[in-house]
């Protein structure tokens, strides 16, 4: 039996899926919009966590909100971007897991987000896990158990 299939999906853990803080990119709470727009559209990801100045996670800000915030009767109205701030347009009403939840938490969670920040005890952001990692974990458990028997 291989090592995949003797180690049950409960017993693989958050932190050794996510990825760490320091490799994903973010934005701060009173960075104007226009910051958070640059470094979505730079990064190509459709949402970035929102931390505040001590790191402390406090919501997410995507595209789709940045440029529905910005729309008008008849444009964009740009000049929104330089005076408008994350705080008011992130989402702060966001699921939240810790290093120590395991696969199954994740997966849970994951079924109505493309990702989901991983916090310590304190509140202070640790990382994401992503629906790709998750994806990429069932799908070796899946061949394993039915391909390689
Ligand atoms: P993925 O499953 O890799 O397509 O990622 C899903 C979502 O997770 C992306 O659209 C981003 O919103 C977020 N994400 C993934 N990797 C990063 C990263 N390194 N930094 C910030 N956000 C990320």
């Amino acid at each position: 039996m291989s090592t995949m299939q003797e180690r049950e999906l409960q017993n693989i853990l958050v932190e050794e899926l996510m990825i760490s803080s320091e490799k994903v990119a973010h934005v701060q709470l009173n960075n104007p919009l226009e910051h958070a727009l640059l470094v979505l559209v730079k990064s190509g990801y459709a949402a970035v966590p929102v931390l505040d100045s001590s790191y402390k996670l406090v919501g997410i800000v995507g595209k789709t909100v940045i440029l529905n915030e910005i729309l008008g009767l008849e444009r964009f109205e740009i000049e929104n971007l330089s005076e408008m701030r994350v705080e008011e347009v992130m989402n702060s009403d966001i699921p939240c897991l810790t290093r120590k939840n395991n696969l199954v938490d994740g997966l849970n969670a994951l079924i109505n987000h493309a990702f989901i920040c991983v916090v310590d005890e304190d509140g202070y952001f640790d990382g994401i896990l992503t629906r790709r990692a998750i994806l990429k974990e069932l799908k070796k458990d899946i061949y394993m158990k039915h391909y390689k028997k």
